[in-house]
């Protein structure tokens, strides 16, 4: 089994200040447009990748696609170390009650665990790290630095998982409508939490829904 867990609202609780910081300061200096936080707040970030946010938030200021996409790869690297300078200065990630437990329980019980997220690469494993879960996660994953679109992650973090996994033994845990989305159009299943912004009738296209992980993990490995 190949479990993929979302990153915020999922594993870890708060609002990601940092890293918000970090992606509006390096659009500004990237494009550049005067970018503020609340222009993230306003594209309807959960479950959205941040590249595709970064679209968003830059359309809205009048740039066109071609620009935006003749800066993505900038605007990655420069976010990234940004974050690495700025996150400190905000309030820590927080590891949701449990995420320690459930993790190390799916783990005993033989499944392969990896990170399934928006957020781009070196800032998600940054926060998870920071929020004291960095040992949990390997190499795998699939991150907003690898794809716009949510639904790619999904291949792309089981091509990069140790083992081969069946559609069956693929589960997403998210806490958006987005991360049921992406695994509907993946194949997947899809455990929701309600520990993020939305909540049980909003998540019930979910095969299962909980009120948090450790409820989770019998709907995970059921
Ligand atoms: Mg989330």
């Amino acid at each position: 089994m190949l479990v993929l867990f979302d990153i915020d609202g999922t594993l870890l609780h708060g609002r990601p200040e940092g890293h918000t910081r970090a992606m509006v300061d390096a659009m500004a200096l990237v494009w550049p447009v005067p970018v503020v936080p609340d222009d993230v707040w306003a594209v309807d970030p959960p479950g959205r990748t941040d590249r595709e946010i970064a679209r968003l938030v830059l359309r809205g200021h009048g740039m066109p696609d071609a620009e935006i996409d003749g800066g993505m790869a900038d605007w990655m690297a420069l976010a990234a170390r940004l974050h690495d300078e700025v996150a400190h200065a905000h309030p820590a990630p927080v590891a949701a009650p449990d995420a320690l437990e459930v993790t190390a329980a799916l783990r005993a019980g033989g499944a392969e665990i990896a990170l399934l997220t928006g957020n781009l690469e070196p800032i998600g494993r940054a926060k998870v790290a920071a929020a004291g879960l960095g040992d949990r996660f390997g190499d795998g994953g699939g991150f907003g630095s690898d794809a716009e679109r949510r639904a790619d992650l999904v291949a792309i973090a089981r091509s990069r998982a140790t083992g081969r996994h069946s559609d069956g033994d693929v589960v997403i845990v998210g806490d958006t409508p987005r991360d049921i989305a992406a695994a509907r159009v993946a194949g997947v299943r899809v455990v929701a939490v309600t520990t993020g912004a939305f909540d049980a009738a909003q998540l019930a296209g979910a095969d299962a829904v909980a009120d948090g992980l450790a409820a989770a993990l019998p709907l995970i490995t059921a």
